[in-house]
């Protein structure tokens, strides 16, 4: 084996130790950490990130990439060795264009704001989380003008941190795509919105009891004991420090069953992905999931396509029913089918139902676009998304912790990540159509609670990579084209024309 490529790994070894260090202390901060230890955990936040950072970033690491690379070229695309060099040259050269000092200012300041919106949300007063939404887009702006190439969008290379290659301008021809095809859908539901009642939903369910049927669920889908965990935090999310070390949290409402156990699906999506990198991969840079719209097309696929389909409730409802036999013992499995997929506009974006999200997630979009491109001040932002809530979805915005502080996102100057979220939808129809073309008497496999077709195919297709691949390249190796909405419009019209049928 080549010295140098040894020499590379041990050293991004280290920094993939330091990035799991990382998530493990943001795992703890929105878990387990009392408040009071707020301030500390961004500092130590900040020096592991400069730490990580300052490793990647060396000279040493650069002229191993440098002697590396016309020996990484001459072999096979796809194998580890290419991989390696070829994802780390984009991600160091990325890397090399941001000064350190900015870098950590970012993490030290979404520590706090991610405290603050926690605050903010829970009293409803956008003016107290205002001033750190200003300091996070005025850094985030700051880091995007470090990248990105003069004349281009600056949202673009906040974008492609979380889906390489994936531009503004490709965004809102995908929202576009989809509008035509969603905004007839959703005139069609409404004039059949009086054929199901999703009253037959409400009840009371303690939340040890919806943990219980969670895990009852996941358990049967691929959530292995020895390697994952679920916890409780404000915002539910999936993270991971190794492939056999996977977190998870959701939040239960004691009146609603469906937020949890719908989230706790989702998280298992991108649970099953970093799980199932392959370990040769392990402490490389290729050792997660490659992009946010795959990862979210995993996500999305065991929630929705999977966990809303009649098949999935044809081998869990019986269970259900004996887990609450309040409300569910006297209801039929057809009309509980149909409750959950009702389709109703609403204020909250992961409460959503299928055909209404995507509108959430323009608006995001929009309004982020707006943030980074300085055409929109933060002082201006609940106004604007009040306007475009009522334009998109004809709600009224009662208050902001239903508004505009809904979202974690922005508090940790995540702006470019919700397009990914519609990706991952489109995504995640076309990987359906192949895996359904590919793997014959996968629904029956499903109706009789035996997931594993599925996620072998899912874990060969995708899971395995790590990141090897773009997105791009990954979706192109699996369907043989790029992302289409087609798919997924197709798939909407037919589950909702079943749904809202006679
Ligand atoms: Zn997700």
């Amino acid at each position: 084996m080549n010295a140098d490529y040894l020499r590379l790994r041990e050293r991004l070894a280290e920094v993939q130790d330091l990035g799991s260090a990382q998530a493990l202390l943001e795992w703890d901060q929105r878990t387990m950490m009392p408040a009071r230890g707020s301030a500390a955990r961004a500092e130590a936040l900040a020096t592991v990130v400069k730490l990580g950072f300052e490793r990647f970033a060396s000279d040493e690491v650069g002229a191993l990439l440098d002697a590396l690379g016309p020996w990484a070229e001459a072999l096979p695309y796809d194998s580890d060795e290419a991989s390696l060099v070829r994802v780390t040259r984009r991600e160091y050269d990325k890397a090399r264009r941001v000064p350190v000092t900015l870098k950590a200012e970012i993490a030290r300041t979404a520590a706090i704001a991610g405290d603050a919106w926690i605050e903010a949300r829970k009293a409803s007063d956008y003016a107290a989380f205002r001033p750190h939404l200003e300091r996070i887009v005025a850094l985030r702006r700051e880091y995007a003008a470090c990248l990105a190439a003069r004349g281009t969008d600056p949202y673009d290379a906040l974008l492609d941190d979380y889906e390489p290659g994936f531009t503004a301008a490709a965004a809102a021809r995908m929202f576009e795509a989809l509008k035509v095809g969603l905004v007839p859908l959703l005139g069609r539901i409404r004039e059949r919105a009086g054929a199901l009642d999703e009253g037959v939903l409400a009840g009371r369910f303690p939340a040890d009891r919806q943990r219980a049927f969670c895990l009852d669920v996941m358990r049967a889908i691929g959530f292995d004991d020895d390697g994952f965990r679920l916890d409780v935090s404000a915002h539910p999310f999936e993270t991971r420090m190794a492939a056999g070390d996977v977190r998870m949290t959701t939040r239960y409402d004691e009146g609603r069953l469906a937020d949890a156990l719908f989230g706790c699906i989702h998280e298992l999506g991108h649970g099953l992905y970093e799980s199932g990198v392959d370990p040769a991969l392990a402490r490389t840079p290729l050792d997660h999931g490659t992009s946010m719209g795959i990862h979210e097309s995993q996500s999305r696929l065991w929630e929705n396509v999977v966990g809303r389909g009649l098949p999935f409730w044809r081998f869990f409802y019986p269970r259900l029913q004996q887990a609450f036999p309040e409300p569910f013992a006297g209801l039929s499995l057809e009309r509980f089918w149909r409750a959950i997929n009702a389709v109703r506009p609403s204020l909250i974006r992961v409460e959503a139902d299928e055909v209404t999200y995507n509108l959430h997630v323009l608006l995001r979009f929009e309004l982020e676009r707006a943030l980074i491109g300085g055409d929109l001040a933060p002082a201006d932002l609940p106004a604007e998304w009040n306007a475009r809530m009522r334009e998109y979805l004809g709600v009224e915005v009662p208050d902001d912790r239903r508004g505009v502080l809904q979202d974690i996102h922005w508090s940790q100057g995540d702006f470019g990540y919700f397009p990914t979220y519609t990706l991952g939808n489109v995504i995640a129809s076309q990987l359906w159509e192949r895996a359904t073309a590919e793997v014959p008497g996968l629904e029956a496999a499903i109706e009789a609670g035996d997931f594993a077709p599925l996620r072998r195919w899912l874990h060969a297709a995708i899971h395995h990579h790590g990141a090897k691949f773009t997105g791009e390249e990954l979706l192109a190796r699996v369907t043989g084209r790029g992302a289409d909405p087609a798919p997924y419009l197709a798939y909407l019209d037919a589950k909702f024309a079943a749904v809202y049928g006679g």
